[in-house]
């Protein structure tokens, strides 16, 4: 069977075919950095790994890009707040959220583009959009025609009919009621320019509108055409509803091939989401003592386009889960190699189960029967291994490599190996990182220095990256 996905785009499972045999260009819509997610974003980051995770597993070679939106209403609201720019705000967000990806074993993007940083891109788009009668300038705002573009809706299915031609909504964030030109590009106001939320364009300073950035930096980063857009369901309309129309308007192509999108978590089956204040983050859940391992293993149990109820007790049984996948690990470890043992199950049941696992995943990526296949594989190992003094070297090393091989896609024994991480020496280090990042950021290295010299006598690597530091135990 070949891999399948449920594109969303025709509502149907269809055979995965990329537009360049062996390669895969990804693009997925990645956090607003105005806090640190909840988990329930965290269920859609968890679900675009499994998929660059299994793609790469399946051989392509993938180009998977995630970006940052780093500009918007509530960006700027909060900046202004602050004191500070927008860049400043953001930061420690978006290494908030880096720290966060790899606490639960999420495999990085080739790149985690940043709107602020292709604000070139945005303007070219707009302007090519004006240029092809799709989109207008009002009073330093420019909107996109919805009239112009006779495939507008074909991704949401949303009823048309309400649409009255000229009525606008400036909003980034707008109600399926609100078929309306939507706004590409927004006039600057004091506030935005305060924050340095504010850039050139030819009909006036202003800013990118949201669906806008992510248009511009796919199409920058895999081209105009490209293979799969991933997102959480909310996404659907308006946002990738406005992202093809865009695209598609400016450059006359199909602009994705496949849509995948990935349903909510519940929370004690109430929709968790920031707008009811219900917000809980992983740092918490990893503060009250939850592995990330267990985190990140119930996360991804359920599939994809089902919800998940996210619950403590769903946590201690993937504990439990995850224990079972440790032992067995260090009982295969530990059995006795013997080169005259007699030949062994194992090596059945190793392919048995890789065969099955592959073609859960095959299937719209059904990680519950490939987590089936998985543990299927560890009883019925165990009872072969009950039975047996000792095993060849070659049968061993099969069941090991068929779970390491399993884990390449699942990721959690990878980080339930990982150290427990000791939350108050973390709070410490991020605690002298901001310190650091204010010294710098007055233009005071010497205290900079001193602060990292600090950090490395207390054991910890820090290395700045474009996105913001990172750090490590060394
Ligand atoms: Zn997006």
């Amino acid at each position: 069977m070949a891999l399948r996905f449920y594109n969303t785009l025709t509502r149907a499972l269809e055979e995965f075919r990329p537009l360049e045999p062996g390669r895969v260009g990804m693009y997925a819509c990645g956090p607003t950095v105005y806090q640190l997610p909840h988990i329930g974003n965290y269920r859609t980051f968890v679900f675009y790994d499994v998929l660059h995770r299994y793609l790469e597993w399946k051989g392509y070679q993938v180009r998977f890009i995630m970006n940052l939106t780093d500009v918007d209403d509530r960006i700027i609201e909060r900046s202004l707040d602050a004191g500070s720019s927008i860049d400043e705000f953001t930061a420690p967000f978006i290494r908030g959220f880096l720290e966060d990806l790899d606490t639960l074993g999420v495999r990085r993007a080739d790149a985690f583009p940043r709107a602020t940083g292709h604000i070139p891109e945005m303007v070219a788009l707009v302007e090519r959009l004006i240029q092809r009668g799709h989109a207008y300038a009002v009073d330093g705002d420019v909107y996109f025609d919805i009239s112009s573009f006779p495939d507008y809706g074909k991704l949401s299915r949303i009823d048309l009919s309400a649409v009255r031609r000229g009525e606008r909504v400036a909003s980034d964030r707008y109600e399926k009621e609100d078929v309306r030109d939507f706004a590409l590009w927004k006039a600057a106001r004091d506030e935005d320019r305060r924050v340095g939320a504010a850039w050139n364009a030819p009909w006036g300073e202003g800013r990118p509108g949201w669906h806008l950035e992510c248009s511009a930096m796919s199409m920058a980063e895999l081209g105009e055409t490209f293979d799969i857009h991933a997102g959480g369901e909310d996404l659907i309309f308006p946002h990738h509803e406005d992202e093809i129309a865009q695209s598609e308007a400016a450059t006359g192509k199909p602009f994705v091939r496949y849509w995948l999108h990935s349903r909510f978590l519940l929370l004690d089956a109430e929709k968790m989401s920031k707008s009811l204040g219900n917000v809980i983050t992983l740092r918490t859940l990893v503060e009250q003592g939850y592995e990330p391992a267990a985190i990140r293993f119930q996360l991804l149990s359920a599939h994809y386009r089902k919800e998940l109820d996210f619950t403590l007790e769903g946590l201690t049984e993937a504990r439990t889960a995850i224990r079972r996948l440790l032992d067995f690990d260090d009982r295969l470890a530990a059995t006795a190699v013997r080169d005259d043992a007699p030949p062994s199950p194992l090596p059945d049941l190793a392919a048995t189960a890789l065969a099955d696992f592959e073609r859960g995943l095959d299937d719209d990526l059904n990680v519950p029967a490939a987590l089936a296949a998985l543990f299927t594989f560890v009883r019925r190992t165990n009872a072969a291994l009950d039975e047996l003094a000792a095993v060849s070297r070659a049968d061993l090393d099969a069941a090991s490599s068929a779970l390491a091989r399993m884990d390449d896609v699942l990721g959690v024994l990878a980080i339930a190996r990982a150290p427990a991480p000791d939350a108050e020496f973390a709070a410490w280090v991020e605690d002298r990182l901001a310190a650091r990042q204010q010294a710098r950021a007055s233009r005071d290295f010497a205290t900079a220095d001193a602060i990292r010299q600090e950090l490395a006598a207390a054991g910890v690597v820090v290395e700045d990256t474009p996105h913001g530091s990172r750090w490590k135990r060394a």
